[in-house]
């Protein structure tokens, strides 16, 4: 009886712990302590888990634990711009994990399997298996191991959707009819083969995007396997990760104007091709480091927007310099966060904490905006389309009505590129060509130490 208690204890900590992790980790300033609230979290469940009279032997699960720390520490060192493939695969996993444990459930239990019991279990294991293959393919196609382009045909969505209908429709046949075992194994195979399907047509870019929409998907397993285990924690953390994985898959299409369906349908990251014949005929004006330094020293205020080509590049270290530099001088600098820069949520506020810049500096698009034309200069560091003032005034581009950084409105706008290439969205930057815009070309990392180098004395 006392462990039994000792056991709900430990949930219940558990799950307070991971309703405040999600809390604090959607603060700069808290996100640390979020970590560390969700790792204590997991320990406590597991750890109470173990506690079971269920279990009459330790030795698989042992193995499990061991097989699970030699492929975990890996996984937990990979750079950061690994990340969303990381990530992809983690799920990978918990998919698999869950189908199997739907599996044995069913085996175990059938034909004396309740309606509602089974309705779920086939839940279960159908989102369970199309987010292991769905997640393994997205893993594959961010690592570069299999093609990034879209890979569309006639009548796609058709057969795609007709897979999920026939799972549906098999499963809700067992529903009605427990006693049809031979149905099960489909319940598994066709959304296995929906999974690889669904992603074939989406492009490598838009995978982040995908990933925390899976990311949705294997919560909302896992909640549906907490019914069939009856395990009220597995209910409360599987809800609680379909749902922040759905929010964010909402917050990272509305910041890049895009709908669900046009993320999953739309086989966006297709080579556009109408950025390079507008280029041709125009000029933009280039500044060397020298120039660039004298123009920052003059300035007041100045905004730093940075982007992928910071990530990149690896120069949040050389930007925290920079930084610095400035504010020796007396000049306010702050920095202009748009939600999607880079190619994952949040990519630009951890870099930036790595590179230990004051998160108080560190402002979002609706805060920073109102400052742009009080700014006297904007540095742009390898961001493209975040400040395209195509998506405000050109109707006919592909990001219109993206909400984007102003910074055209600052007093000067310098940009550090390597070349005029697009960015993600394949489109050109009419942000360029204005007479206030300086292009710096060069690597993010090697052009911000030319600049500090010539503001800190060490030019000559
Ligand atoms: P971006 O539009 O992709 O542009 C990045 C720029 O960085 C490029 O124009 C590139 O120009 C430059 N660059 C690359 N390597 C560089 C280097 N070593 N040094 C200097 N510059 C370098 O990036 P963004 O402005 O950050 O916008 C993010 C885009 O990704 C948006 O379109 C967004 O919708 C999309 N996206 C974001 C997420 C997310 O969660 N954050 C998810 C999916 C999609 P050069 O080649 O000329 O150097």
């Amino acid at each position: 009886m006392a462990t039994e208690h000792i056991i709900e204890f430990c949930y219940l900590v558990a799950t307070a712990l991971f309703i405040l992790a999600l809390k604090w980790l959607s603060a700069p300033s808290t996100a640390r302590r979020g970590v560390w609230a969700g790792e204590l979290g997991m320990v406590l469940a597991i750890g109470g888990t173990l506690l079971h009279h269920g279990i009459v032997e330790y030795r698989w699960i042992l193995i499990a634990l061991v097989l699970g720390t030699i492929i975990g520490i890996p996984l937990g060192l990979v750079q950061m711009t690994a990340v969303p493939q990381r990530t992809a695969l983690s799920h990978a996993c918990g998919a698999l994990c869950v189908t199997l444990v739907g599996t044995a459930e069913f085996y175990l239990g059938t034909p004396y399997i309740p309606r509602f019991t089974m309705a779920v279990l086939c839940l279960e294991v159908i989102l369970g298996s199309l987010t292991f293959t769905g997640s393994l393919m997205a893993t594959g196609k961010l690592q570069e191991i299999l093609p990034q382009r879209p890979i569309t045909y006639r009548g796609q969505n058709f057969v795609n959707l007709s897979l999920l209908a026939i799972s549906i429709v098999l499963a809700v046949i067992l529903v009605l009819h427990p006693g049809q075992k031979s149905l099960f194994p489909l319940i598994i195979f066709i959304p296995l083969i929906f999974g690889v399907m669904m992603i074939v047509p989406i492009g490598g870019a838009d995978m982040p995007t995908v990933i925390s929409l899976l990311n949705s998907y294997a919560g909302l397993s896992a909640a549906a396997m907490g019914f069939v285990l009856d395990s009220k924690l597995l209910i409360i953390a599987g809800a609680l990760d379909g749902s922040s994985g759905f929010i964010l898959s909402v917050i990272m299409s509305k910041a890049m104007n895009r709908s669900f369906s046009n993320v999953l349908f739309g086989a966006f990251g297709q080579v556009q091709t109408t950025a390079g014949a507008a280029q041709e005929t125009r000029t933009v004006h280039s500044a060397t480091a020298e120039e660039a330094s004298s123009i920052l020293a003059a300035a007041n205020s100045v905004v730093i927007v940075p982007g992928y080509g910071m990530a990149v590049a690896q120069a949040q270290h050389k930007v925290r310099e920079l930084f610095d530099a400035l504010t020796k001088k007396g000049i306010d600098v702050k920095f202009g966060i748009h939600p999607v820069a880079g190619r994952m949520p949040g990519h630009m506020n951890v870099l930036l904490a790595e590179a230990d810049i004051p998160y108080d500096r560190l402002l979002d698009m609706d805060s920073i905006n109102p400052d742009f034309p009080q700014t006297d200069v904007v540095l742009v560091i390898g961001a493209n389309d975040v400040t395209n003032p195509a998506a405000r005034t050109d109707q006919s581009s592909p990001i219109f009505g993206m909400p984007i950084l102003d910074v055209d409105k600052a007093r000067t706008v310098m940009v550090i590129k390597r070349s005029m290439n697009p960015g993600f969205a394949g489109i050109d930057n009419p942000l360029y060509y204005l007479d206030k815009t300086l292009m710096l070309f060069g690597d993010a990392k090697g052009f911000v130490g030319d600049i500090v180098r010539e503001l800190t004395g060490g030019g000559h």
